[in-house]
């Protein structure tokens, strides 16, 4: 979709990450994404960062109540991933990294 590049740069995307659609409801004031992974993508195990396994997904939502003056929403289907000695854990999102002001709504 032509016109994410800036949303992907904003959001730290690498590119396995892909955004499938934007949209701006000027009323709300409120722009809202949808993102998902690019199929073959290899994920890390995200508890141990060792080799792991794409085993299914999850489906999520998360908000940002000021982001370039909008609210911003997010709705994201999240690999879950198997790893060797951590088990089964939900790949964690760019938006979600320690200082992120995205908070999950789900
Ligand atoms: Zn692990």
């Amino acid at each position: 979709m032509p016109g994410t590049s800036l949303y992907s740069s904003i959001l730290g995307l690498s590119s396995q990450w892909h955004i499938t659609d934007a949209a701006l409801d000027s009323k709300a004031r409120c722009l809202r994404l949808q993102i998902t992974t690019r199929g073959g993508a290899d994920f890390c195990c995200p508890v141990c960062g060792g080799a792991a396994k794409r085993v299914g997904s999850d489906k999520r939502r998360w908000q940002h109540d000021d982001l370039l003056s909008l609210c911003f929403m997010i709705s994201a289907v999240i690999p879950v991933a198997s790893c060797e000695n951590c088990g089964t854990n939900r790949i964690t999102a760019p938006w979600e990294r320690s200082g992120s002001s995205f908070r999950s709504v789900e």
